[in-house]
């Protein structure tokens, strides 16, 4: 776009390609495999990487371009690849980096999938992780060996909503020269900027708050130009490009990304001081909270609380599960970051294999609940919640 000083919502909506000769006002929907060259010359050097333009759907289209640079300019990075899903974001900005040999330092709550990256299928290509505990940032610099090459870190995180220091992540990576990545998805760089604290790339699935209608699979990964033309290579030949349907989806969802998440984050705070107050719970977690550990942290760099409350109910497992049983309103489902509002029991679902050990090891109680706020009327939603606690 011609003015990189407009505000975050003109460049979610404004942030667009050139018209076609129809001069339609919206963004057209590009579904083509690939596009056609002029003649030898041309194709030659299109491939020789001398012209800037799409070539195959594998490696850019128009529709993935266009939500690949609205969100370059809403994180504040300079360049970007999109992908089919969130996981394939993380798994190929990490493969495309990494080499036999080097070393991950974490923070120990990151997204299931994330983790069983690390601990299952990097060892397979001797790359090893090394956990900090996010409560304990003071020990994150004792992890670090002469093979890390990475810091990854989830801020606020799933499903906890604990709160790392940004500040201090990208002060660490620096003295120690390492690439800082951040897996943004809960925040969304409506409320947190990575890049601002210094991280080399932001990675996202889209699939949460960017889509928020629980359409589409997606995701993205911003940052560093060096490091993004490494992931870039890498995933014009392996193929985990998003879709161009799915990237107009998402370009769209983008434009109402900020007026979204405004009302996602009003309807949380009420939701998170309603159980606050309950007799039926032990203790709530959401980041503007003033009771929350990080409570200053999450005011430095967030600009609201974001969508997602984490509460421990009074009787542990069987409560939790019985808590869902009665839900009415809200959907029991595991995605999170729709307008519809979502309760999951971690627990009891999706880190039921894991050990009371090991689940308390990322901060899931036997009575941990988390509940993603939705747009729903909220006075709705709440009246939903008390009934499936009393
Ligand atoms: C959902 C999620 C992912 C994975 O995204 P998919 O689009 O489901 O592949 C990664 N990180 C976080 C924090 C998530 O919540």
């Amino acid at each position: 776009m011609e003015n990189d000083n407009f505000g975050f919502e003109t460049q979610a909506i404004r942030n667009q390609l050139e018209r076609t000769q129809y001069l339609e006002h919206s963004v057209p929907l590009y579904l083509t495999s690939s596009f056609v060259f002029e003649d030898a010359e041309d194709m030659r050097a299109s491939f020789a990487e001398e012209k800037d333009r799409n070539i195959y759907s594998r490696y850019s289209n128009p529709n993935n371009n266009e939500f690949i640079s609205k969100v370059c300019a809403m994180e504040g990075a300079a360049a970007g690849f999109a992908f089919a899903s969130g996981m394939a974001a993380v798994y190929s900005t990490l493969a495309a980096i990494l080499n036999s040999g080097d070393h991950i330092v974490s923070s120990s709550s990151v997204f299931g999938a994330t983790h069983s990256l690390f601990i299952n299928y990097f060892p397979k290509w001797n790359i090893q992780t090394s956990y900090f505990d996010i409560n304990q940032p003071e020990t994150i610099e004792g992890l670090i060996t002469p093979d890390t090459k990475i810091i990854f870190a989830e801020s606020p995180t799933n499903p906890a909503v604990d709160i790392i220091d940004l500040e201090l992540l990208g002060n660490i990576a620096k003295k120690h020269n390492l690439i800082l990545i951040i897996d943004n998805c809960f925040a969304t760089p409506y409320l947190q900027q990575p890049v601002k604290w210094g991280a080399h790339l932001v990675v996202h699935s889209a699939t949460k708050l960017m889509d928020g209608q629980g359409r589409v699979l997606g995701g993205i990964t911003v940052g560093d130009t060096d490091l993004i033309q490494k992931i870039y290579l890498f995933s014009r030949l392996t193929g985990p490009s998003l879709s161009p349907f799915n990237a107009w989806v998402l370009s769209k969802s983008l434009e109402t990304l900020a007026i979204r998440l405004d009302r996602h984050c009003e309807n949380a705070l009420k939701v998170a001081e309603f159980l606050e107050n309950h007799p039926q719970v032990n203790k709530v977690k959401y980041p503007f909270l003033k009771s929350h550990p990080q409570y200053e942290i999450a005011k430095k760099q967030m600009k609201l609380g974001g969508n997602i409350v984490a509460f421990e109910i009074k009787g542990g497992l069987e409560a939790g599960r019985a808590f869902l049983d009665k839900i009415k309103l809200c959907s029991l489902s595991p995605n999170l970051g729709d307008t519809r509002t979502i309760v999951t029991h971690p627990a009891s679902t999706t880190h039921s294999k894991l050990s009371v050990e090991e689940r308390l090891a990322v901060s899931i109680t036997d009575g941990l609940v988390r509940v993603s706020v939705g747009l729903e009327t909220v006075t709705d939603v709440i009246a939903d919640l008390e009934q499936a606690l009393s």
